[in-house]
């Protein structure tokens, strides 16, 4: 392969990744993208696109054709707290274009962005293709290493932007070190059919003590996510698969006879979860943002909605100063300035929440009198529950789409 330039090159084609590559080129700068897998097809990674990623494919234009995709809405959370079912966030008055949490695989979501980027004349995605490290002169980050099977090539660009997820290889390759926030909890997540005359729809989570399970009901089937204790996965192995049937089944009685297909552990993946702050996102020449620059714990599925609102605001506020060659370290520090704050805040609820109801949960023996005070006070004022689902679907500091198209685009 011959060496490339370009504009901005974007390590990474996740959520963070392909919008940033799609809001860049549509507003004229010339990018490519480099996605290391063939295609987007991978391991269940996270479904949900929130109210605030709809308000933004809205700002694009793309939502009435997103909805068109294959999805489920959910309009409301609940939970089985011990025993008390209580609806925990209600997303019908969240100030957004459609009051509900769209379910669609991150794949659909992936190859929709990709393709209405692809019919951007500035817009290179090149799959197979990994970003090995980056090039570098002086202090200055100047393009990045990369390689397609055996063959190893060049890419120079004004600006490299991490985007490689949380297992980063630009951003190491780059010298910057993320701060581990630790959680103490690891999730497992698997699929287990749907009967929809025996099954009530639901999404949400069932608490007893010693056990969660959240379920995302996905029509023909339950996606679901068992929370356990941080590293305990070897010893439920070796308990066997039966016995882990068996846990879940003392939870959700009503699964009985789809355990049975739980037939293997490889049906069963395991998210070691992890929270990361990164304390400066930025090099001259180099950006991280998404996954890269915050691991996000999966409580509240926030992690993708996120990453897509870094790739808004980089976008917001390096359009400019790339299209006029004039891009500074400080133009890439306005966008850590703009967003570390918001993914701070938002690891601040979720270390409390992890800390504060999952752990004890998963501590406990026996369950206590009555359900905790939070949810006697949702269960008693039901607007209360618009503040959750707000926390939720939309978060601090949401971003709207401020470049527009370029006239060639
Ligand atoms: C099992 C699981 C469940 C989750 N559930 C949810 C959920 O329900 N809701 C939610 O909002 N979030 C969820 N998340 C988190 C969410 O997936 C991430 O926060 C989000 O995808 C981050 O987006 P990103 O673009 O920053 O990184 P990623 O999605 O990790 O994307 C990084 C991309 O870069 C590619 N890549 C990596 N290294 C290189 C390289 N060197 N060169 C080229 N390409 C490279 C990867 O293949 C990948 O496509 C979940 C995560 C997991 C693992």
């Amino acid at each position: 392969m011959a060496d490339l330039s370009t504009q901005c090159c974007i390590a990474g084609g996740g959520p963070a990744g392909i919008m940033l590559g799609f809001l860049l080129a549509r507003a004229g700068v010339d990018v490519i993208v480099l996605e290391k897998h063939d295609d987007f097809l991978r391991d269940f990674r996270g479904d949900t696109i929130h109210p605030s990623t709809l308000t933004i494919l809205q700002d694009l234009g793309l939502l009435e054709e997103f909805l068109e995709l294959p999805h489920d809405e959910v309009t409301e959370l609940t939970g089985d707290v011990y025993g008390t079912v209580v609806t925990l966030a209600d997303f019908t008055h969240v100030p957004a274009p459609r009051p509900f949490l769209v379910l669609v695989p991150q794949w659909d979501f992936l190859q929709f962005i990709a393709r209405h980027a692809q019919r951007l004349p500035k817009f290179r995605l090149m799959m197979g293709t990994k970003a090995d490290a980056v090039i570098e002169e002086g202090r200055a980050v100047v393009g990045v290493q990369a390689s397609r099977g055996p063959e190893s090539f060049r890419i120079r660009a004004d600006l490299v932007v991490a985007a490689d997820g949380r297992h980063t290889t630009i951003r190491e390759s780059a010298g910057l070190q993320s701060v581990d926030i630790g959680a103490p909890i690891d999730v497992l997540w698997f699929r287990l059919p749907r009967d929809a005359q025996r099954h009530p729809s639901r999404t949400g989570g069932i608490l007893r003590p010693g056990a969660m399970l959240v379920m995302l009901d996905r029509q023909s089937y339950w996606q679901c996510a068992f929370v356990i204790p941080k590293d305990s996965i070897e010893a439920l192995r070796a308990e066997g698969l039966g016995r882990f049937r068996d846990r879940i089944g003392a939870i959700a009685p009503f699964l009985a006879p789809e355990l049975q297909q739980l037939a293997d552990w490889d049906a069963i993946k395991l998210l070691s979860v992890q929270i990361t702050d990164l304390p400066c996102w930025h090099r001259p020449g180099l950006l991280c943002i998404g996954d890269a620059a915050h691991a996000m714990s999966p409580v509240g599925g926030v992690g993708i909605n996120l990453a897509i609102q870094d790739a808004v605001a980089a976008a917001n506020l390096l359009v400019a100063p790339l299209r006029e060659q004039r891009l500074s370290e400080a133009d890439l520090a306005r966008v850590q300035q703009r967003r570390r704050w918001p993914a701070r805040v938002t690891q601040r609820a979720q270390v409390a929440i992890q800390n504060e109801v999952l752990s004890p949960v998963l501590a406990r023996q026996d369950a206590p009198a009555q359900p905790p005070a939070a949810v006697r006070l949702l269960q008693r004022f039901p607007r209360l529950r618009r503040l959750p689902a707000r926390l939720v679907g939309i978060g601090v500091r949401p971003e709207r789409v401020r470049v527009g198209p370029s006239p060639g685009s």
